[in-house]
């Protein structure tokens, strides 16, 4: 029996082609990715990327030889920025990462270095980018941490200029092949040939980086993050893949290529039928229409959930415009940001206001100390107290208001006053508008993220004073559970399936409901396919989920039957145990009661 432990390595015997005596035993080898990046399953042989030594020479340098080291500096970081604004014009990721090798922390760590620590230029911009990246990855939130990778990529350009190496064009690449490398630019990822790589395996990285993300939007199956592969496979082996539950063979038998190559084939079909219906509307069975939404935190990803048909963005996380810079953003950078999401936004764009703090910080601001961050000083608090900053934000949402409808939310509340005065503020904003004569959508509508056991306690009376509702479970599920989200001791804990979890989520549709209002998740929850019957059942009208996540929702949805799915609703809302919530969700439907529920819907729960 092989058992699964992330990114560790079970042997399994290889069957000999044909049995005898004397014959030789082989051996293949299993590894699994701790977590999947981008789905598909592929059988093929393996390149190994060579790497480059981008290790830093350590050297000391005299007073007199700092001025030419600082030219180095100077003339690398020049020729980066050429690179990455060419980049940029096809790919805002690239513009990103232009924005870290202009950064003034970097450029001041660097030079400080030099100047104060007579460190050469290699030397001073290894420690830099370790300063810098180590703040990202500090943080508990799996999104941020991936931000201190983009920081060391720009980190790696650099050294590859300051050694005069030039980064890898894969043209030794010429037949199709499984990349597997130690981690991977997204600059790479952009300039991989697809008819030559099928599917790409890291041993560094994680999902939520930049190279994942764009994995997903080229369709390329990936696995990041897989520790030991490159100690385990070598150019020219045989290699089998399925990035659905992380699996992957090296050396296989015949049999298991054949096995494989079965599960891929089917795969492909399944793919094809949901990319199909891709555009067809989340409607169930016997009528039920919800809306699919996509979660994006740039302009970049709303593009590309306008083009995987979103019916609009759940979530326009607008933090990662304050946390590109080394400054708070102006009211026009925002506003230029939030005008290009609305226009690209087919119908609403969800624009969240400011989330900081907790795990997301900002490399340019104090937060001061905290002991427990998660209940400190952060998200709609923060703005609350810095009204300044706050109105700057509500004025450039609401000047951008006229480029497309746009929508705003407001995070962590606990309460009617805040929302009181969060709203107060908006208004004084439109007064100000108003008054300079700069057109807004009046009508604007005003939203809370359903994050806290007390917004949860305070339903009724927050649904009175609310548009809108999106439940945040990411959040919600550790203030109610009382467990750490990014804390990996206590991740079994940690689980939305929890019964307060979901007793919570129906309590807050229901409200809304009774208030006549709309009703949306944007926490992970609602991309969970085990959870799609569920929420469904339970009247969730919007679920908003990654972008390469909705065709899946979408699909699901329209293989299921509302009331089938409010009759598990039910008989979940009973439930006193996780165990005997996944026991109704896995039952089998009673098919005379049910139409005809899916197949499709079995193997997004496979
Ligand atoms: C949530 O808490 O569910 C959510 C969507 O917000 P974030 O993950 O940014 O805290
Ligand atoms: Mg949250």
């Amino acid at each position: 029996m092989n058992r699964k432990i992330p990114g560790k390595i079970a042997i399994k015997k290889k069957r000999p082609k044909s049995s005898g005596a004397g014959e030789q035993v082989m051996i293949m080898k299993k590894l699994f990715a701790p977590k999947t990046s981008s789905k598909g399953i592929v059988t093929g042989k393996v390149f190994v990327r060579k790497e480059a030594d981008l290790k830093p020479s350590q050297e000391k340098i005299t007073e007199e030889q700092t001025g030419a080291e600082m030219d180095r500096f100077f003339s690398a970081k020049k020729k980066v920025k050429e690179d990455l604004a060419v980049l940029a014009e096809d790919n805002d990721i690239f513009g990103a990462h232009l924005l870290i090798a202009d950064d003034s922390a970097l450029e001041s760590g660097v030079l400080s270095r030099i100047r104060e620590k007579h460190r050469n230029a290699e030397f001073a911009l290894a420690e830099t980018t370790e300063e810098l990246a180590g703040i990202f990855e500090m943080m508990d939130d799996a999104y941020m941490k991936e931000r201190g990778a983009d920081v060391r990529d720009v980190g790696k350009r650099l050294m590859a200029e300051l050694k005069g190496i030039r980064p890898d064009d894969f043209s030794e690449i010429r037949e199709p092949v499984i990349l597997v490398a130690r981690d991977l630019f997204p600059s790479d990822t952009a300039k991989l040939d697809l008819n030559k790589i099928k599917a790409f395996i890291t041993q560094e990285g994680g999902i939520t980086s930049h190279v994942s993300i764009m994995a997903k939007g080229l369709g390329l199956p990936a696995l990041v993050g897989v520790s030991g592969i490159l100690d385990e496979v070598n150019t020219g082996d045989m290699l089998c893949m399925d990035a659905l539950t992380g699996e992957i063979i090296v050396d296989p038998d015949d049999r298991t290529i054949a096995e494989y190559e079965k599960k891929q084939k089917e795969y492909e079909t399944y793919r094809s039928t949901v990319r199909a219906s891709g555009s067809l509307p989340a409607e169930t069975v016997d009528g039920r229409r919800v809306t699919v939404c996509a979660n994006t935190g740039s302009v970049e990803e709303v593009r590309a959930a306008a083009e995987n048909h979103a019916d609009g963005i759940g979530l326009f996380r607008s933090e990662f415009l304050y946390m590109d810079g080394s400054c708070f953003p102006s009211e026009e950078e925002q506003f230029e940001a939030y005008s290009r999401a609305a226009k690209l936004c087919p119908r609403e764009l969800t624009v969240r206001t400011l989330d900081i703090g907790g795990d997301k910080e900002l490399p340019y601001f104090d937060f001061g100390e905290e002991e427990n961050p998660f209940l400190g000083w952060r998200a709609i608090r923060i703005s609350l107290d810095m009204k300044e900053m706050f109105c700057e934000q509500l004025r450039a949402i609401l000047r951008a208001s006229v480029c497309g409808k746009i929508r705003i939310m407001f995070p962590l509340i606990v309460s009617v006053e805040e929302l009181r005065e969060a709203r107060e503020l908006l208004k004084q904003c439109k007064r100000e508008l108003e008054r300079e004569q700069i057109s807004f959508d009046r009508e604007i509508q005003t939203g809370v993220m359903m994050e806290t056991p007390a917004a949860v306690m305070m339903a009724e009376e927050l649904a009175k004073e609310a548009d809108f509702f999106s439940i945040g479970t990411n959040d919600l599920t550790q203030y109610l559970l009382a467990a750490d989200r990014g804390n990996k001791k206590i991740s079994s804990i940690y689980n939305s399936f929890h019964p307060a979890v979901l007793r919570a989520i129906a309590h807050i549709i229901h409200a809304g409901h009774a208030a006549g209002i709309p009703v949306g998740m944007c926490g992970e929850f609602a991309g969970d396919p085990r959870a799609a019957e569920l929420l469904l059942g339970m009247g969730l009208d919007e679920f908003s989920v990654s972008s390469g996540s909705m065709a899946d929702v979408r699909y699901a949805i329209r293989s299921l039957s509302y009331e089938a799915a409010q009759k598990k609703a039910e008989a979940v809302r009973k439930c006193r145990t996780v165990e005997e919530v996944m026991e109704v969700l896995n039952s089998v439907p009673d098919m005379s009661e049910t139409h005809s529920c899916s197949s499709n819907a079995v193997h997004l729960a496979d």
